[in-house]
């Protein structure tokens, strides 16, 4: 791939970029608390594409994807692989568990996907078993103040990551050092179970046997991903940049703690994945014509009547609004135009793909949260953790287009909506300030619209 890099260079040695044959990369994020239909969205895109990067997050979130092979969740693969010709790859900010990885790739080859090209970034961490046991011990631990974590290990990986207690992938290949980083990872950790957890301790060189074992299997996906991104780029190839999660789950703009632990923010891409920030010439936020979030956190526009909340959340979806990973039931909600406007900015939004518009029609009216109601005053704009406990919703309502899903399902053109549809697509967009561009309206490949 380094060749090719030099290839794309001329001789005064400027660059590809500078002379306009410059590939470009398109993110596709979440706007809400995740669950959006990246993976829908994603599946629908990437004939257009030639790589699909994951570029954070791990195996504790899955994105559901129905097309011609069946109906998937994907952990960690990238949602690029039911096409022979993209290039999949999970980016340096990937929190990578082996194991799963490894797993999911043999779900797909035993459900006859034709064998996706997949590459896994020598730069990548990998989930150990210390983060998975110290996620379930801590959450255990802090008894009525749970953050709904995935148990995944994703929290501590996180932490050791930043904590210079990580392994990456590289070291595998080097048994001495790997064995040397194995026991300083484990310092700490084995302390906490001792000491504080009253837990086993774990032993350095059984984790170093089985690493050595998944580095066999891991050998012949892994490569210089960043090398093959920049190559990718300076060739004029197209990259879209997989979301996980969405903006109100990052750590930093989201609704802390109850976020995740690596940035869900498509400005974090290029920082994950390994590209130049100037390379993202789009950013889709997908967007869920109502609102689900999965896990704890105050809710504002959450549906407190428990027969009203169960009738959105089993037409929700493909198969209604139960977690991908973990089967708990989301909470749900009408539209929250607060918390996804501010979404659709943080992210930087040139374009929301909204999905899910055909599970609304089994309503008469739709009411859309256009305001927080905070200390006796109402705001559109989207507080800090601390504000929201005591939010209460504003609503205004709209008309409803009362059509079965397989009406609006069969439907690809904008204009043959239901003028109440496109109404409260339009509602949306107004509410946001961004276009809407596609209109997802079943959960297939090809149920969707295109403006
Ligand atoms: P992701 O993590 O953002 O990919 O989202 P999930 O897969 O966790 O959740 C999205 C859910 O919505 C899944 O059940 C999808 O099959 C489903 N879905 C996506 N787009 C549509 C749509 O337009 N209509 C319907 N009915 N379901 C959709």
């Amino acid at each position: 791939m380094g060749s090719r890099a030099a290839e794309s260079r001329t001789h005064d040695g400027v660059s590809s970029s500078l002379r306009g044959n410059y590939g470009k990369a398109i993110a596709v994020v979440g706007a809400q608390w995740g669950d959006e239909g990246k993976g829908k969205i994603i599946d629908s895109l990437a004939h257009t594409t030639d790589f699909v990067v994951r570029f954070q997050g791990g195996a504790n979130a899955g994105h559901t994807i129905n097309n011609f092979f069946g109906r998937f969740a994907l952990h960690l693969l990238p949602s690029g692989v039911f096409y022979p010709n993209v290039i999949n790859v999970l980016g340096p900010g990937v929190a990578l568990n082996i194991r799963a990885l490894l797993k999911e790739h043999q779900m797909l080859l035993d459900r006859g996907v034709p064998t996706p090209q997949l590459f896994v970034s020598d730069k990548a961490q990998v989930v150990l078993p210390h983060h998975i046991l110290l996620d379930a011990y801590q959450e255990e631990g802090v008894a009525g103040r749970a953050f709904g974590s995935t148990k995944q290990g994703i929290s501590p990986f996180y932490s050791a990551k930043y904590a210079k207690k990580g392994i990456r992938v590289g070291v595998l290949f080097d048994e001495k050092l790997l064995r040397e980083e194995v026991e300083q990872s484990l310092h700490i950790p084995n302390i906490l179970f001792s000491e504080v957890y009253n837990k086993p301790t774990l032993n350095a060189e059984e984790i170093v046997q089985d690493l050595l074992e998944q580095r066999e299997m891991l050998r012949p996906f892994v490569t210089d991903t960043t090398q093959l991104l920049l190559s990718g780029i300076d060739a004029g190839k197209t990259i879209l940049l997989e979301g996980q999660l969405g903006t109100l789950r990052d750590p930093d703009h989201g609704i802390y703690p109850y976020s995740t632990s690596s940035s869900t923010l498509a400005g974090f891409a290029t920082v994950g994945a390994g590209i130049p920030p100037h390379a993202i010439q789009r950013i889709i936020a997908v967007v869920k014509a109502y609102s689900s979030k999965v896990g704890d956190g105050p809710f504002v526009a959450g549906i407190t009547d428990p027969e009203e909340a169960q009738k959105l959340r089993l037409m929700g979806g493909d198969k209604g609004e139960f977690g991908a990973t973990t089967g708990r039931p989301r909470d749900v909600g009408y539209f929250d135009a607060v918390a996804t406007r501010y979404g659709v900015r943080v992210q930087g939004a040139t374009e929301i793909a909204l999905t899910n518009l055909d599970v609304l029609g089994y309503l008469k009216q739709i009411p859309i949260c256009v305001g927080y109601r905070i200390d006796g005053k109402v705001t559109s704009e989207f507080p800090s953790t601390h504000l929201l406990y005591s939010a209460e919703p504003v609503f205004e309502t709209v008309e409803g287009w009362q059509s079965g899903k397989e009406e609006l399902q069969s439907i690809r053109e904008f204009s043959k909506l239901p003028p109440e549809a496109r109404a409260y697509v339009k509602r949306i967009e107004e509410l946001c300030g961004v276009p809407v561009t596609m209109v997802s309206v079943g959960p297939g490949r090809d149920d969707i619209i295109f403006r």
